[in-house]
């Protein structure tokens, strides 16, 4: 028998109350049941992402999310700034491009952080660009952006400013309206801790009035016609058929996250990932992460002469725990450990340990126990 876990960078494991809620009989979406759920949903949701502002929810994965962002932001011809730093901050321009929406690309070199400065200056020279994209935490780098400080770029300028907050939300500290973020995507099976299929977007003013302009073609992914369906009653309503079992158990998430305090949440993940950054450096493992390292993910290097998919392979067949190779142009040079959702203190613990015996295992010149032991440190640090 082997126990299983999970340890990507999203889907993340789920808490047992969230898991059985998923379990209920179904009730159809159109009743006042469902109905009150969903609005207890939307609202619960407000104090996560820190807004007042109207939040969408649709049945889909975060980067569906992320193409509703676009296609209801901006129109065919707009110019539109990317500030990205890694996989998930490119697929911006890749979604823009494909609606014909022309990217300014101020893409940082994978590792660093977004290039605020270069942000900046390029809003100045474009001051017809309709909107920013970046992302809250890089995943696939295992890198945090400052989001405040962009946002207070970004707020004087006529552009709508976007944040893919799908790895983020829930575990690293993010404040939508204080920070000014007009677009904020998540996604489900991050730190929101449910299982993968919706994604929630939140709008502030200025967004909605750029969702008036926008003419690119959309059906299903309408935010008029979601606000609608949203608005038309006093319980919100979507236009179409909701994730009636993912919403219910998103209700439970989200009760998990009140009880604990969104700050407990936050201080959580920094525990756990500042334990998990020691017991790398212990074991004399280079991180990937040359900015901000990232609370919700730690990206590490595959040390010389090793492939880092085989010893994610190797973790995940004959240990049991999933955890993530790199991504894009970083396939076979790293790893990734996944922190973030329903993780305590002692899944870095395990992940450390899992590292260094699959390390040892490969030839790796490792002195087992060293990397476990500065994790125990840090976490025991007051
Ligand atoms: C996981 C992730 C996504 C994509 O989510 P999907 O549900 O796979 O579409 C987008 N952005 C970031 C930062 C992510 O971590």
């Amino acid at each position: 028998m082997k126990k299983r876990y999970i340890m990507s960078p999203g889907p993340v494991e789920v808490p047992p109350s969230v898991l059985s809620v998923g379990g209920l009989p179904m009730i159809h979406h159109r009743t006042p049941e469902y109905r009150k759920a969903l609005s207890e949903v939307t609202e619960g949701l407000k104090y996560v992402f820190q807004t007042k502002n109207d939040i969408l929810i649709f049945p889909s994965a975060g980067t569906g999310g992320m193409e509703s962002a676009v296609i209801n932001m901006c129109s065919p011809g707009d110019k539109v700034l990317v500030a990205a730093c890694g996989q998930f901050g490119e697929r911006w321009a890749k979604i823009a491009e494909a609606f014909d929406i022309i990217p300014v690309k101020v893409f940082a070199e994978w590792g660093n952080e977004v290039d605020y400065t270069k942000v900046e200056a390029e809003l100045k020279a474009n001051p017809d660009i309709k909107a920013v994209f970046t992302t809250l935490s890089e995943t696939s780098t295992g890198i945090e952006n400052d989001i405040k400080k962009l946002g207070g770029i970004v707020k004087g300028t006529k552009a709508v400013f976007v944040v893919d907050a799908v790895s983020g939300m829930g575990a690293v500290e993010f404040k939508t309206d204080e920070w000014s973020v007009d677009v904020v995507v998540v996604g489900a099976q991050k730190g929101m801790m449910i299982p993968p299929g919706v994604a929630m977007v939140s709008l502030s003013e200025k967004a909605k009035a750029a969702l008036a302009l926008s003419k690119t073609p959309k059906y299903y992914f309408s935010y008029v016609e979601a606000l609608k369906a949203l608005k038309k009653d006093k319980l919100p309503d979507t236009p179409y058929t909701s994730s009636v079992s993912l919403i219910l158990q998103l209700r439970e998430s989200i009760r998990l996250i009140k009880e604990e305090g969104l700050e407990n949440v936050w201080a959580r993940h920094s525990k756990i990932a500042t334990a998990v950054r020691a017991g790398v450096s212990a074991l004399g493992l280079k991180p990937f992460a040359k900015g901000k390292p990232s609370n919700s993910v730690t990206s590490i290097w595959a040390p010389e002469g090793i492939d880092g998919d085989a010893v994610n392979k190797k973790i995940r067949d004959e240990y049991g725990i999933t955890m993530a190779g790199g991504q894009g142009k970083m396939k076979g040079k790293m790893f990734r450990i996944g922190h973030l959702g329903y993780v305590d203190r002692f899944d870095a613990v395990i992940g450390i340990s899992a590292v260094e015996m699959a390390l040892t295992e490969m030839g790796v010149k490792i002195e087992l126990g060293k990397g476990v032991k500065a994790v125990e440190e840090e976490l025991l640090r007051k």
